[in-house]
């Protein structure tokens, strides 16, 4: 195929594709698409000038540096939100490729610090109660900053009470509530089971018993995962119940794998490349990683003689498209930096974390044939730095945060023997 022509052919698909009925959904379908292909014909029109997509590293890490040190009184109402947006800006700058100083990490150590509760876990802000997805979110920044050496960044943690959180907020079928008396999802179970892995827990399978029942039961007739048992498919559940069963290596208990790919499949989208959280709703750059984060997963579970060598089994090329041309903001004709889930959205710290986060799990394909990176060009800065897809971490930090975590289980045992 010549370059470019994959754009192309998707513009064709537009201008020969008329919805059989019209509704709000359609409507707004249709205007979308008319968005984003507007951006593909202009980069399509350019191309004697400018003949590659480009991501502007350089724009991208001034934004989400500004994350760390000021943020505008739009984040007032993500005051319980924190540690979340430690996550994505920590995480945005390490697939970026940027080192933070030791003083900026001992300044966000510090901060998480105070965010710790008395009981365990970490809540959305100092003295907030703990939660389970700013729990996840600390942890996770807390293995990017520890990552190399700084084991300030895991000294943090009070593994004991932390483990005491997660006994708070179990229910009896192997569910997980997100905090003490509040709602019950399979995000609650992924939160607590990437934490628990990371931190090495001992009895994690007194933790997560039935855990895998629960899961299996919220898989949906049509393939995709909801929020509980009988619940409508949704992306970041289907990631969430996938991933937290991956932890727990209990994969074997989806029912039903082949239609839980073809669900996923027919999540991007066919004009604008991205992918949708679940059917008849519009692209968004944060299914980028909630979509984009399963096709690892599903991978290993496929019948590894016909499954794709070189790629996964979605479009990393057209999801690149899509991320590079119509969702790095611009203003006044250049790239602003940050993310948008769609053109003419405004920017956010959440969007520029998941639209990277799926571009890197994406872009480097590995199985037991080795590694392929499906770069637009493959030596420059357009391509991420690789994720584990289970923490959304980089590999690096998720090795050493289990090795120190591990360490210190044993030092632990070892205390217990020399007791007894
Ligand atoms: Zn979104």
């Amino acid at each position: 195929m010549a370059k470019h022509d994959r754009l192309k052919a998707r513009l064709a698909i537009h201008d020969n594709t008329v919805p059989n009925v019209f509704t709000t959904s359609t409507e707004s379908q249709s205007a979308t698409e008319g968005k984003v292909v507007r951006l593909f014909q202009e980069f399509v029109d350019k191309l004697e000038i400018q003949t590659e997509l480009r991501l502007d590293v350089r724009k991208h890490i001034s934004y989400a540096s500004k994350g760390l040190s000021s943020l505008g009184p739009a984040y007032e109402s993500l005051d319980a939100s924190r540690p979340w947006i430690v996550y994505w800006t920590t995480h945005a700058l390490d697939l970026l490729d940027v080192v933070l100083s030791d003083d900026k990490k001992t300044e966000i150590c510090e901060f998480l610090e105070l965010c710790q509760s008395k009981n365990g876990g970490f809540g959305g802000g100092p003295l907030q109660m703990p939660h389970l997805a700013t729990t996840y979110a600390a942890m996770n920044a807390i293995a990017i900053l520890g990552s190399g050496g700084f084991e300030r960044a895991y000294q943090i943690v009070n593994v004991k009470k932390l483990e005491e959180f997660l006994y708070s907020v179990k229910n009896t079928d192997g569910s997980f509530a997100m905090h003490v008396n509040g709602e019950t999802d399979t995000r609650a179970i992924y939160c607590a089971a990437s934490v628990a892995t990371m931190l090495q827990l001992e009895d994690k399978d007194k933790l997560f018993d039935k855990t895998d029942e629960y899961l299996a039961k919220c898989q949906s007739w049509d393939g995709g995962f909801g929020p509980n048992p009988g619940a409508e498919s949704h992306g970041g559940f289907t990631y969430t119940s996938l991933a937290a069963l991956a932890l727990l290596n209990k994969t074997s208990a989806i029912p039903n794998v082949s239609s839980l790919v073809r669900w996923l499949c027919n999540r991007q989208k066919s004009v604008e490349g991205g992918f949708d959280g679940r059917a008849n709703k519009l692209v968004d750059s944060c299914y980028n990683f909630w979509q984009g984060g399963s096709f690892p997963i599903v991978h290993g579970l496929l019948d590894q003689d016909h499954a794709p060598k070189d790629s996964w089994l979605c479009d990393s090329r057209a999801l690149m498209d899509y991320t590079f041309l119509a969702c790095q903001v611009r203003q006044k004709n250049s790239v602003a930096g940050g993310f948008a889930d769609r053109p003419g959205s405004h920017r956010d710290y959440y969007h520029t974390c998941y639209a990277l986060s799926g571009v890197a799990a994406l872009q480097h394909v590995y199985n037991r044939h080795g590694q392929t990176t499906i770069c637009p060009e493959p030596e420059s800065e357009n391509c991420l730095s690789m994720i584990n897809p289970l923490h959304n971490v980089r590999p690096i930090a998720v090795i050493d945060i289990y090795d120190y975590f591990s360490a210190q289980l044993e030092i632990e045992k070892e205390l217990r023997i020399s007791q007894s």
